[in-house]
Formats: C-alpha cells, sequence, structure tokens
C-alpha cells in the first residue's frame, strides 16, 4: 500500500510502498477513505510523543471502510463503515473496566503507538470496543473530522465541564478544537464567548454559535473582558489551543466554582505553565482534562449530528491528497487553516 512514512523526526515524511496490515485477530484493517491532519500529527512528528517508534506512519482522525477482519471479532463485517476514537482502550484494565477507555493503561493510538491513517490501509485494535459505526448519512471527511478535536471537545463540554443551559462558557482559542467547542456549548445551551487573536476567526465562531467575542490583541485583560462580558466570569472555560498564555486566562476568567478543561496539548516547553492557584483555591475552582472520548459515547454525539443540531461538516476546511498531506503535516503548527484539513484522495 501507499504510505506517507517519516524515518527521522522532524525531517520531511516521504510516500512509501509499504506492505499491506493484516488484521490481529481481535482486530481489523480498515480501508482509509479519509482522515485529517491534526496538530497532533505535528507533534509526534517533532518528536515530542515518546510512544513513536520510527519508521511512523502518521494520522489518527480516520474514517473508513472494514476491509479485514480478525477471527475473534464479533460484531464488525467486511464493507462497514466506521470511525474510531483516537485512544482505542484495551478492554481488559481497570480504566476501560470502568468505562473509561479514553484513559486506558494500555491504549491503542493509531499514528502514535502505531502505523496509523496517512496511508491506504490502517490496523485498528479491539474492534468490538473501538469501532464506531457511521449513519450512512454522514460522509467520510465529515466522519474524519469528528475523531480527535471534536470528541474531545464533545467530552470537554458535556462529560467534564458539564456545560448546561444558561451557563456562560468561555473558549481560548478559535482553531478546529475550540469553533467545535463553541458548536457544542451552544448546541447544549450555553452562552458562548470565543477568545482568539483572529478576526477572522472570531467571525466564524460567531457564526456558528458564539454570541461574544473578545480579541485578545485588542483588549489590555483578556481575564477581565471576558469576567465583564459574562457578568462574573465564566461557569466553564476551555483552553482550545494549549499554550500558557491561553491556561492562564482561562482559569483566571472563572467564575466561583468553576471548571477549567485543558483541551489544547501542552507539550515540550509548554508543559509545565502557571496555574493561578491561589484563585484555585479560594474560588473553588476545579481543573479538568479531556482526552478524546470512548467509543460509546459517540451515539450521543452522532445523534445531534443526525437530528441537526450538531453541524461537523461546516468545520471542513480544505480536502487535499496523501501527496499534499505532508506539506500540510510540516505546515501545522503555524496555525493559518481555517476548519480541519482532510485527506479525501489516496
Ligand atoms: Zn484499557
Ligand atoms: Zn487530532
Amino acid at each position: 500500500m501507499k504510505a506517507v512514512v517519516y524515518e527521522a523526526f522532524s525531517a520531511p515524511p516521504q510516500i512509501r510502498q509499504v506492505p499491506d496490515p493484516t488484521p490481529e485477530a481481535h482486530g481489523v484493517v480498515v480501508k482509509v477513505m479519509a482522515t485529517g491532519v491534526c496538530r497532533s500529527d505535528w507533534h509526534g512528528w517533532m518528536g515530542h510523543d515518546p510512544d513513536i517508534a520510527l519508521p511512523h506512519v502518521p494520522g489518527h482522525e480516520l474514517a473508513g471502510i472494514v476491509e479485514a477482519v480478525g477471527k475473534d471479532v464479533q460484531k464488525w463485517r467486511v464493507g462497514d463503515r466506521v470511525t474510531v476514537p483516537f485512544v482505542g482502550g484495551c478492554g481488559t484494565c481497570p480504566e476501560c473496566y470502568s468505562g473509561n477507555h479514553q484513559v486506558c493503561d494500555s491504549q491503542f493510538q493509531p499514528g502514535f503507538t502505531h502505523w496509523g491513517s496517512f496511508a491506504q490501509y490502517v490496523a485498528i485494535h479491539q474492534a468490538d470496543i473501538n469501532l464506531v459505526a457511521l449513519p450512512e448519512t454522514l460522509d467520510f471527511a465529515t466522519a474524519a473530522s469528528l475523531g480527535c478535536r471534536f470528541v474531545t471537545s464533545f467530552r470537554a463540554v458535556v462529560d467534564q465541564g458539564k456545560a448546561s443551559a444558561g451557563q456562560w462558557v468561555a473558549v481560548h482559542g478559535c482553531g478546529g478544537v475550540g469553533l467545535s467547542a463553541i458548536m457544542i456549548a451552544n448546541a447544549v445551551g450555553a452562552n458562548v464567548v470565543a477568545i482568539d487573536i483572529s478576526q477572522e476567526k472570531l467571525r466564524l465562531a460567531r457564526e456558528l454559535g458564539a454570541i461574544a467575542t473578545v480579541n485578545a490583541a485588542e483588549v489590555a485583560n483578556v481575564p477581565e473582558a471576558v469576567i465583564e462580558v459574562t457578568r462574573g466570569g465564566a461557569h466553564v472555560s476551555l483552553d482550545a489551543l494549549g499554550h500558557p498564555i491561553t491556561c492562564f486566562n482561562s482559569i483566571s476568567n472563572l467564575r466561583k466554582r468553576g471548571k477549567h478543561v485543558q483541551v489544547g496539548l501542552m507539550l515540550a516547553e509548554n508543559s509545565t505553565p502557571a496555574i493561578p492557584m491561589s484563585k484555585v483555591i479560594a474560588h473553588e475552582l476545579e481543573i479538568l482534562g479531556s482526552h478524546g472520548m470512548q467509543a460509546y459515547r459517540y451515539g450521543a454525539m452522532l445523534d445531534m449530528v443526525q437530528t441537526g443540531k450538531l453541524t461537523p461538516e461546516k468545520l471542513v476546511g480544505q480536502r487535499i491528497n496523501l501527496e499534499q498531506s505532508i506539506e500540510a503535516l510540516m505546515a501545522m503548527d503555524r496555525f493559518q487553516g481555517v476548519g480541519v484539513t482532510v485527506v479525501t484522495e489516496f
């Protein structure tokens, strides 16, 4: 099969012919029909992820068709249309037994712990636990765009932040993660304040449901601006970018007993940001993480997609081919894209 391969961190990946994958007894092979390009792929390529062994094939936001099925798989057949969360569970550790596959002790992550979906085929482990059936009405590019940023935002807003109707939700950073969170928070009835330094992204944030915006480049103090708009602070606030400044602002703009959810990745030199801990204590704030979402929780989200309450197709940006994915991956840290870039030609 054709695949994007890199043999050294931060050296340009190349298109290669590599052997086709075969399914594990508990796994499947999926013919990749679409795969999103994500900043996590860039982090992996830069060498920030200790799980990656070289040579490596990136790609973790995939949708496709089951091509081959392992002998122990019960629920899936050749031809099924599927997607997967970017964290797959093992099914047999204490976290998986408690229903928290997203923090499994023995995670399967295509594009990180194993070869990923910047390729014509990808092998997926523990298929009965980790595959998600796609509704016929959901196209592959949109399904691929859900796999990482959208589901992580869904878990951040709904399961971790528990945002509810009438609450104020602040979203710092309006890239793929932030725009997803804005759409989801709006859909559950929260009032959303979007924060970014790009006027264009703030305009998109309003289109997706933000009722107020703060341009961080134009105000002297971002937390104060958010506290003013929200008349006392956000109930739930997300750092959707993953930067020490947005993290600090997101915690600082909470009202008493508010929840900060860290969604944007904090790696390398950003991994130990400053936290206003005196405020965390005095205001009884909560600091939470969001790390993907279990396959079994996709049903709630997909129902909201099918009923039109969530419209992730609006977040799909450029569609490119596998050759173009190399340049897109290497440029991923420069933030210039609006919407999720998806590879749809292999
Ligand atoms: Zn597990
Ligand atoms: Zn991703």
